[in-house]
């Protein structure tokens, strides 16, 4: 029996649950509250923020190896944890480049990785012609702690971008190196792809999905992405560079954008499990999931294949405040033929907030029938007022 320490208790580590029961595994989480998902199916918590680590030095003692759900952690202060030894997969230096999303663009260019043309905000003055360079629209970008599009902002001219850096400056008392600016790509599709890689160095890769995203928000994924073999090649490469460069023990998601001229572009990488690989649970021989404690208990990678012709999810938001579990909507969504409601017993609801998923398994590639089962689920979960209001 392996006892595995989960850095963050949502949805990424209630959705560990299924498997570690299968593999043996005992999970302990640390997560701030006894209302986050993660705690209902873990043996054991340490109720703590995840960037606490005196309290990661505490779940070290409960377990063998700690992983996370949630990368929001502080590592100056978790690398005096694992200086004493404590086991961290993935270790703290294959996180040390993709915490602070400019760092991580630039590692991403080193390692020459298609990516966005950006720049660091770092001198007002110089603020306008680099810019120019760029062409409106840009995307303004917080370095850290961004999520669900959570400070990342469309900017359409000077006005409005020197308006948003001083709101933010005055509001919340941050520099204005704390950002960072990029062209604006106009893709055609965004797309994504889940990569493991083991302890001996084995690297898998999931199908290519086709990720959309309203407001920022990722709303649907369907798998696989309809593109061409080379795209997905070139993709699957992606993801072994940068697995490789990074020498990683983990899982983890890459997003990218497709342009209309067909490149490939990386958007970002998040060096955990990801929303773009939910459908791996119903849709797989292997979830992502599962495959996650695996490689952390330096188990065999399992298969990764589809067992479906094509796969929907789609993502329920929270579009009201409420306390509601939402039973009715649920008991219709699973009524659909080859449907998987996967429900995060949250215990509120808010507009924008991830409240669980729903997997359609679907036995051909019809883009047309896919997008109608995504729309029937999404009139099935949301009012008739159109989310977001
Ligand atoms: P987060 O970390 O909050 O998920 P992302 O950087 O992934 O932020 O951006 C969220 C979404 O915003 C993307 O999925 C995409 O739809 C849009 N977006 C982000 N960067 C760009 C860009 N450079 N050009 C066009 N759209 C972008």
């Amino acid at each position: 029996m392996k006892r595995v320490g989960v850095i963050g208790g949502g949805q990424l580590a209630w959705m560990m649950g299924d498997a570690a029961k299968k593999l043996g595994v005992k999970l302990v989480v640390q997560t701030p509250s006894s209302d986050d998902p993660a705690v209902a199916i873990a043996q054991d918590a340490v109720f703590a923020k995840v960037d606490d680590a005196i309290s990661t030095g505490i779940l070290a003692q409960k377990t063998d190896v700690i992983t996370f759900e949630n990368e929001f952690v502080n590592l100056d202060s978790l690398s005096v944890v694992e200086n004493q030894g404590v086991c961290f997969r993935p270790r703290l230096a294959a996180l040390t480049p993709l915490l602070d999303k400019y760092n991580q663009r630039c590692y991403l260019k080193d390692l020459g990785l298609p990516v966005p043309r950006f720049f660091a905000v770092e001198q007002p003055e110089n603020l306008q012609s680099q810019i120019e360079d760029l062409g409106f629209p840009v995307v303004l970008k917080s370095r850290r702690h961004g999520y669900d599009g959570q400070g990342t902002f469309i900017i359409q001219d000077l006005a409005d971008l020197q308006q948003k850096l001083n709101l933010h400056i005055t509001n919340n008392d941050i520099s204005q190196s704390q950002f960072l600016i990029e062209e604006f790509v106009p893709f055609e599709r965004e797309l994504a792809i889940i990569a493991a890689r083991s302890v001996e160095g084995e690297v898998v890769t999931y199908p290519v999905v086709e990720t959309q995203q309203e407001e920022q928000v990722c709303r649907r994924v369907i798998a696989p992405a309809d593109i061409t073999p080379n795209q997905a090649a070139e993709i699957e490469a992606i993801a072994h560079t940068l697995l490789n460069s990074l020498q990683v023990v983990g899982v983890f998601g890459i997003e990218l954008f497709l342009t209309a001229a067909g490149k490939i572009l990386v958007n970002e990488i998040a060096p955990r499990t990801h929303n773009s690989g939910h459908f791996s649970l119903d849709a797989c021989e292997t979830s992502q999931f599962e495959q996650h404690l695996r490689v952390v208990c330096g188990l065999p990678l399992g298969n990764p294949a589809l067992h479906s012709a094509s796969a929907v999810m789609v993502n329920l938001l929270g579009y009201e405040i409420s306390k509601s579990d939402y039973q009715n909507q649920r008991q219709k969504l699973a009524e659909i033929p080859q449907a998987f409601v996967h429900w995060y017993g949250k215990t509120e609801s808010r507009p924008g907030r991830k409240l669980g998923h729903v997997t359609v398994l679907v036995d051909h590639q019809n883009r047309d029938v896919i997008s109608t089962i995504a729309q029937t689920i999404e009139s099935i979960w949301y009012p008739t007022r159109k989310f977001p209001y």
